[in-house]
């Protein structure tokens, strides 16, 4: 689903946020991006939904070479993949499930699609009795189940998730993790930043720990290691 090459990135300021990254994530995995801040955690997902291309290496994403992809193409790579991050980034003054049905509604979809997929979203992530609240009347880890729904309305093959914890206290994160987790069974490929040492130890997953935008560890079943 998601493969690096020899992927160096360099920014204009010249700082070396990647060098040398190789990675092949299979679908339906689900793996942790972990490391400092600064370590280049971000960058690495940048590139995955071609937020920035790289310096050297090549970047595929579902069969696609990103980092030679025509601009005009780039929209529909971005189909492909839901993204969630720490912030949420819901729109405040729609509800519930107007933020999720908006995701439908960029990409064209009609009323009908978005009365049938709407409801599925918001029941994969347990939120169907909040359909009709604002965002700022949900918890921290209520409005990011509503980004997680936004993300995956569209069923994308790829799910990144950019520090999805970073705003939550441990227990909700704990839950948030389970979801994501939950989806990866499903079939998704989920790709999880964060320097959340708890959640990573807990789930024993795959872990790619960057260090210096260098990959020091790629381990299944890993525990969080600074290294
Ligand atoms: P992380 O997500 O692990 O905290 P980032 O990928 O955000 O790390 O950053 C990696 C390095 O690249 C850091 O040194 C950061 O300051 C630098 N960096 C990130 N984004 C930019 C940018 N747009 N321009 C210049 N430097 C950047
Ligand atoms: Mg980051």
């Amino acid at each position: 689903m998601v493969r690096f090459v020899g992927v160096s990135l360099l920014y204009p300021t010249g700082t070396r946020a990647l060098s040398d990254v190789n990675l092949h994530i299979r679908k339906g995995e689900f793996v942790f991006i972990t490391g400092a801040s600064g370590s280049g955690k971000s960058s690495l997902l940048h590139l995955v939904y071609r937020e920035s291309e790289p310096t050297e290496g090549s970047v595929v994403v579902a069969g696609q070479d990103v980092a030679a992809m025509d601009r005009a193409r780039v929209p529909f790579l971005r189909r492909q993949i839901g993204i969630v991050f720490q912030d949420f980034r819901l729109l405040p003054q729609l509800t519930v499930r107007e933020n999720v049905g908006f995701a439908l509604d960029v990409v064209g979809a009609s009323r009908r699609e978005k009365s049938r997929k709407v409801p599925v979203a918001l029941e994969l992530v347990g939120l169907t009795h909040k359909a009709e609240s604002l965002p700022d009347q949900l918890s921290g880890g209520e409005q990011q189940r509503v980004c997680i729904a936004r993300a995956l309305v569209n069923s994308p093959p790829l799910l990144l998730a950019d520090e999805p914890t970073g705003n939550l206290d441990p227990e909700t994160s704990w839950d948030i993790v389970q979801l994501l987790s939950n989806i990866a069974d499903r079939g998704t490929t989920v790709i999880v930043a964060t320097h959340d040492k708890y959640i990573v130890d807990g789930m024993r997953k795959r872990v790619v720990a960057l260090a210096q935008g260098v990959v020091v560890r790629d381990d299944v079943g890993g525990a969080y290691d600074y290294a």
